[in-house]
C-alpha cells in the first residue's frame, strides 16, 4: 500500500493558522485583501511591500506547533506506507512533525528569495534587519518569501514532482483543502486517472467528493489519526 497524501489549511488550523478560504477564511470574509497580494502588485507598489513584510513579521506559523494530524502523517510514513506529502500549506508543520517526504506546492514563508536573482535567504534573518523592503543583500533586488503569490506560477519540477507522487499512489487522501486551487486540486485528477482509490477529508463539500471512495467530514485532529490507525492495521 502506497498513500500519497495532499494537505491545505485545514490541516493546520488546530494549530492555529488560519484557514483563508473557509466559511471565515480571512479571504472570504475580506476578497480585497487577496487582490492586494497579487505578485504584480508586489513588485509595482513599495508599499504593498512593506505591508507584506509586516504580515511576514506577524505570521502565525511563527508561534504554532504540529498537532495530531500532522503526527499521525509520520506515523504513516514509518509504517512504510507513504509515498509523499504533498501539501499547499507554507507553515513547515509537517516537516517539525517529523515527516520527510515532504513536497512544498506553494513554498515555504521560512526562506527569502530575490526575485532578481534568486538568492535565497533564511527568513528570520532578513526580518531580523528590521527593514520596511529589504533588499537582496548581493544584488540589491526585490525579495520576497518563497511562497507562491497570487499571479506566480507553479516551480515546474515542484509540480512534477507532485504529480509523480499522485500517479504512483494505490490511495490518494486530500486532507483539509477544499480542492478549489488548480492545480492543486488536478492532482485528485491525475490520482484518479492512474486508478487510486480517493479519500477525501474536509469539513466543506469539495468538487471532488462525488468522485471519492470515501469521504469524511468530520475534524481533522481525530479523524487523520483514526484512518491513518486502520491503514496500517490492514497493512499489517
Ligand atoms: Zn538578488
Amino acid at each position: 500500500m502506497n498513500v500519497t497524501v495532499l494537505t491545505g489549511a485545514g490541516i493546520s488550523t488546530d494549530s492555529g493558522i488560519p484557514d483563508f478560504r473557509g466559511p471565515q477564511g480571512v479571504w472570504t470574509k475580506d476578497p480585497a485583501a487577496q487582490q492586494l497580494f497579487t505578485l504584480q502588485n508586489y513588485l509595482a507598489d513599495p508599499d504593498v511591500r512593506r505591508r507584506s513584510w509586516i504580515s511576514r513579521r506577524e505570521h502565525p506559523a511563527w508561534r504554532a506547533e504540529p498537532n495530531e494530524g500532522h503526527r499521525a502523517l509520520v506515523e504513516l510514513e514509518r509504517a512504510g506506507l507513504l509515498r509523499a506529502i504533498i501539501t499547499q500549506n507554507i507553515d513547515e508543520l509537517h516537516q517539525r512533525a517529523g515527516s520527510s517526504q515532504v513536497i512544498e506546492l506553494h513554498g515555504t514563508i521560512f526562506q527569502v528569495e530575490c526575485v532578481s536573482c534568486g538568492l535565497r535567504t533564511p527568513m528570520r534573518e532578513v526580518l531580523d534587519r528590521n527593514q520596511d523592503d529589504p533588499e537582496c543583500l548581493d544584488c540589491g533586488g526585490i525579495q520576497k518569501a518563497a511562497t507562491i503569490s497570487f499571479g506566480q506560477s507553479l516551480r515546474p519540477a515542484v509540480l512534477r514532482e507532485a504529480i509523480s507522487a499522485a500517479r504512483e499512489c494505490d490511495l490518494f487522501l486530500a486532507v483539509g483543502t477544499s480542492l478549489t486551487v488548480q492545480p492543486a486540486a488536478s492532482l485528485c485528477a491525475e490520482a484518479l486517472d492512474a486508478g487510486a482509490a480517493l479519500v477525501v477529508m474536509n469539513a466543506q463539500a469539495t468538487p471532488y467528493d462525488a468522485h471519492a471512495d470515501l469521504v469524511i467530514d468530520q475534524p481533522i485532529g481525530q479523524a487523520l489519526p483514526a484512518l491513518v490507525k486502520e491503514l496500517i492495521d490492514e497493512a499489517r
